[in-house]
């Protein structure tokens, strides 16, 4: 793994209407590339043109750009950072760039909704207190509650035992919290004690919303790289796969119905919420120094 230190035209991308998982009016990411490693990363899809998915290029910038592109915005809306790259990889203790991204956000009154599979997340702690003030969102992706699975599907993110911890921990500092159940990799993770496992583990750390999706995506060099994991990890699976889906990209669990059925119920029965809180978008008005 290498690190390369690269300059960020523009760090905020806008979405005309927010988008239908999580609300997110703006996005930004500061690292591209990501130490965690996951199996099934889609950020390996040839169309991001990330060439090595395993180098970390830093935008060293980002505040920089951040600083002059956010107080610009009219609208005030639901910024979201984690989507290409965990915003709290190890790299991320090194350089910062996440904690002072933050204070940009808070110095701006800016609602704010992050992704994350690390408990690196809890440096910052004291920052995403206050911007809850406003609205912060933290959701953490789990795919598996089984430690040893998440170590070799994951194997360069916090175990889920220290997702689950850190969400309790945020939950008690009056920051909302989630978790994004996905993917669910078909034949490994799509069982009913999986999907009530996380369900239940969430609620115990006080999950305000489970997110599901049952299945995964898959396609050209990212698929490849699935494969050949597969073929490490699991011998023969990906011939399952290979008949299965062929080419497809959207790759539904064989019993997606019957885990969204019980996904739903224990939903249903636990109050849990399945999107994330609705933020309502508004003007920018007067921006008070916070910092
Ligand atoms: S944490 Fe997210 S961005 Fe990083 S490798 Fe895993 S799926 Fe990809």
């Amino acid at each position: 793994m290498a690190i390369h230190e690269i300059q960020a035209k523009q760090m905020l991308s806008h979405h005309t209407t927010p988008d239908s998982w999580f609300g997110l009016k703006y996005t930004f990411n500061i690292y591209r590339g990501c130490q965690h490693r996951c199996i099934y990363c889609d950020s390996r899809s040839a169309c991001y043109g990330i060439e090595d998915f395993d180098d970390i290029l830093v935008k060293v910038n980002a505040i920089e750009r951040l600083s002059d592109e956010l107080p610009r915005k009219r609208v005030r809306g639901l910024v979201g950072t984690g989507s290409m790259s965990d915003p709290y990889g190890p790299i991320e203790a090194q350089y910062g760039l996440t904690r002072r991204a933050l204070e940009v956000l808070l110095r701006h009154r800016y609602p704010l909704h992050l992704i994350t599979k690390s408990d690196l997340v809890l440096r910052d702690l004291d920052l995403l207190a206050r911007i809850a003030e406003t609205a912060a969102y933290v959701s953490f992706t789990v795919t598996t509650s089984d430690d040893a699975l998440a170590a070799q599907l994951e194997p360069g993110a916090p175990s889920p035992t220290r997702r689950y911890a850190a969400m309790a921990a945020l939950a008690r500092a009056g920051v909302t919290v989630g978790v994004t159940m996905m993917p669910i990799l078909p034949f490994i993770e799509d069982t009913e004690e999986n999907v009530t496992a996380i369900v239940e583990r969430a609620l115990d750390a006080g999950a305000r919303y489970v997110i599901p999706w049952f299945g995964m995506t898959l396609r050209d060099r990212q698929r490849d790289y699935y494969y050949a994991q597969l073929d490490r990890l699991f011998p023969g699976l990906r011939r399952r796969y290979e008949q299965r889906y062929g080419e497809a990209y959207e790759c539904a669990c064989p019993n997606a119905a019957r885990l969204r059925g019980l996904f739903d119920g224990l939903a249903a029965r636990h109050g849990l919420l399945t999107r994330v809180p609705p933020y309502e978008a508004g003007p920018v008005g007067e921006q008070l120094s916070l910092l």
